[in-house]
Formats: C-alpha cells, structure tokens, sequence
C-alpha cells in the first residue's frame, strides 16, 4: 500500500484483513467490497451575481443490510466519490458495532462553504437537497451534518423535503436545531464518545489521566468539545489545532481562554502563552495522547515514526493510512479507531430519530447516559473481539462490523 493511500483503498484494505482473519464467504465478502448504491448529480446554483455555478454533489449508500442508511454530508472543495464511497463503508461498520439498526450512507458537496454566502449555501442545498430526494427519507436514508455541514443546513434540507411531500417529516435528518427538534446533547455527542472511549482505553491500559498530555488535531464540531470534556476530566490539553495551524503548550492550555479566544478570533492561531506549529508539527509534538479530528490521511508513512503519542484515539474518520497501521503496531502504540471512537455522533442522532419518530423527547442526563451505555458496550465488544482474534483494536472492530452486517445479509438472503 502506497503512502497516501486514498480513503477507498485503505476502506477496502481494511475490509480484506477483517474477511481474511474471520474466513468470510467469498459471496458476501464481494458483496461487501461494492456499495449498494451512488449518485452523482449537477447542482447548478444561483449566485448572487446572478450567474449559474454547477457544483457536483453525491450520496453514497454502502450498506442497508441491517436497517436504512445513516451517515453525514460533507462540503469541502475535494470531496470526491472515492472519499464519499469510503466514507459511506466505515459508517456500514461503525452503526453495527454500536448496534444501531442502520446501514452506512455518506454524501457530499464539492465547495468551499466559506466561500459562499448564505444565500448561496442555502440555494445549493435545496438544489442538492431536491436532486437526492429519491434516496434519502426517513425510513430510506438520513442524512446529518459533516465537515463544513450544520445544523441550519439539516433545517434547509427537512424543509426542502418537507415541502416536496407536504408535511413535516423532522425525522428525515438528524442533527438539526433544537427548534426543529433535534436532540439534546448531539451537538456534542461525538466528542463524547471520544471521550468515553479514551476513559476506558486508560483505565485499560492502568494509565492516570493526572499529568496525561493531550493533543487535538482540528477544533471544529468533534474537536473543540472534545477539548472541553477530556479538560474537564482531569487529562492536560497541550495542544489543539485548526485550518490555519496549531498551538502548543507543553504545559498545559487554559482551555476555557481559549474558547474564548476562538469564539473571538474565529481561529486558535495568536492565543497568547502558547506556541505556534504547524499543522504538520503539532502532529509530532510532544504528548501521550492524540486525538486527530480534522481529515482523512493525517498519520501515514512519512510521519508515523516521529509520532510521540502512545495513545491515539481517532476522532476524525480515517485519519490513519494502513501504512501508519502498521508502523503504530510495530511501535507498541495503541489506535482506538475511528468506527469505535466516533460512534457516538452517529448513535445520538439515532436517538434523535428515534425521539423524531415518537415525538417524544428525552433529557439531556438521559441521552448521555444512555449514551455512554452504548459506547461502553460497544467498547467492551470490540476489546472482546481483538482478544479472541489476537488482532489490534481496528481490525477487531472492522471484524465486529463486519460480521454483524454478514449475518445480517446471510439471514435476510440474497434477492431475488
Ligand atoms: P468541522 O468542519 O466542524 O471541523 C473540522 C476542523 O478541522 C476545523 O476546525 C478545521 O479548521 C480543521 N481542519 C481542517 N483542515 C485541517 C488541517 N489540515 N489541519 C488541522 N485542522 C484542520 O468538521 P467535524 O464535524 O468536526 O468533522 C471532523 C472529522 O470528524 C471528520 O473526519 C468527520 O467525518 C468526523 N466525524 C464527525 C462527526 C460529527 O458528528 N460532526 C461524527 C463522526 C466523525
């Protein structure tokens, strides 16, 4: 595997490992390797200039085995159908191993969302909205927020379907405002989970989180609270990251100066006691602990041997190249991957849906406990699993994904 694996071939290598170790039928394995469904649609938009761009848009449903498919939407200027396949495969995994009755879905949109206004955003995501309204519905596929998405944008596409079928269906997409009857505690949900997950890992390993160091690369919707929770913790943030570069204090960030500092400057860079890095230096900055939650790639071969962390815990999704895989294995440190560790962003919107569905709402104690019933039983199944096979964490929890998804297929049978 090359250094820069794209994000489906690391998807399918992964894939290949996990079907290898368990002996998968062939049948079902090659049934896997493919995704259910893609589109590829044109969504031309109104510019406030009055001309007409066309941007490319897609939705990717990998797997509705075990349930409708469920998974975010992107808006990034490189989103491709090769990230969006890949990224609709691991949510396939990451909903069976918290065990939530869904299939893996992803979509996106290629654009810079800060480069346009919301006028523009808005027209582009009706228009988006409108050319995947035959796959997307509350009881098909429901789509929620991503890198560059958010919850006014999950509003504008609720509205956009609601307005096609007539009435109200909330339920098609979660992560939405609270107006609109989102669920409380999913703004935070995966950082949660993040932290839930890096708790019992230390606890495992019989490490303290006093005086443990900790590094988050991105402070966006999965890294800034992740900031916040593994703060209040007890654990030490030395560093944090964003698009315009990292931060670095090795002896600890004051971490509510900060939130203030970025909801003031829109960017961590400047944040007065600290150090400047780059992105690529805070990668191999000085800690125990780090937490990538920003892109696909970041640790690969060229900079998995300088990684000083011996714990890292994937808040992103595919941040880690199979090359890096290997290097962190030979090197003794622990990955807590990325379809385990971030799975609570997608087992909370599941109880938004489920609120959704029964117009019934919880509190915000209640969805985090619950929460963190999930994410512990998953947690412990995927320990379980990587015992049994004597594999590392992320090939445990591709195998607990996996085979739950073959079972499923296997007993539903194949059609016709
Ligand atoms: P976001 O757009 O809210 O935040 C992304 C952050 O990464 C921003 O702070 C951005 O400045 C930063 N960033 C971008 N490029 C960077 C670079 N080269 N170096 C350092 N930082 C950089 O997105 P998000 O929702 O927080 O998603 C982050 C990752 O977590 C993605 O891989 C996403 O698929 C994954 N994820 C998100 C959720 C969720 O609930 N939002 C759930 C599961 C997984």
């Amino acid at each position: 595997m090359s250094t820069h694996a794209t994000p489906w071939e690391a998807a399918l290598e992964q894939l290949d490992d996990a079907a290898r170790i368990v002996n998968l039928d062939p049948n079902v394995h090659s049934v896997l390797r493919s995704p259910k469904r893609t589109l590829i649609v044109s969504v031309p938009t109104r510019m406030d200039d009055g001309s007409v761009e066309v941007f490319q848009g897609y939705r990717v449903h990998h797997s509705t085995s075990r349930g409708p498919s469920k998974g975010g939407l992107r808006y990034q200027p490189d989103v491709d159908l090769d990230e969006v396949k890949a990224l609709a495969m691991w949510m396939t995994w990451k909903c069976a191993i918290v065990n939530i009755p869904y299939g893996g879905a992803k979509g996106g949109v290629a654009c810079d969302p800060d480069a346009l206004s919301r006028g523009e955003l808005e027209r582009m995501t009706r228009r988006f909205a409108s050319e995947i309204l035959p796959l997307i519905g509350p009881e098909k596929d429901i789509p929620a927020p991503d890198m560059g998405t958010d919850d006014q944008i999950m509003a504008w596409i609720m509205d956009t379907y609601s307005m096609n079928v007539g009435y109200s269906v909330p339920e098609l997409v979660t992560g939405k405002p609270l107006s609109l009857h989102g669920s409380l505690g999913r703004s935070e949900a995966t950082s949660r989970g993040v932290m839930f997950v890096t708790e019992a890992m230390m606890r495992d390993l019989g490490r303290q989180i006093e005086g443990t160091r900790v590094t988050v690369q991105g402070y966006g919707k999965v890294g800034a609270p992740a900031v916040r929770l593994l703060d209040e913790l007890g654990f030490t943030i030395v560093g944090a990251s964003d698009i315009n570069g990292g931060i670095y204090n090795g002896s600890g960030l004051d971490v509510s100066q900060l939130e203030d500092h970025f909801a003031e400057a829109g960017t961590l860079k400047d944040f007065p006691g600290s150090e400047e890095l780059t992105n690529d230096e805070l990668l191999t900055a000085d800690c125990d602990i780090l937490i990538p939650a920003a892109l696909e790639g970041q640790l690969h071969e060229d900079n998995a041997d300088q990684i000083k962390a011996t714990l890292i815990v994937e808040g992103a999704n595919g941040p880690t190249t199979p090359g890096a895989d290997h290097i962190f294995n030979a090197r003794g440190i622990t990955v807590v991957p990325d379809i385990l560790a971030n799975a609570g962003g997608v087992t909370v919107s599941y109880f938004e849906w489920v609120q959704g569905i029964q117009m019934m709402f919880w509190s915000e104690e209640e969805v985090n406990e619950e929460l963190r019933v999930v994410m512990q039983r998953a947690y412990d199944d995927v320990r379980f699993t990587a015992a049994r096979w004597d594999v590392p964490m992320r090939e445990a929890a591709t195998i607990l994904g996996v085979e739950r998804v073959a079972e499923a297929h296997r007993t539903r049978g194949l059609y016709p």
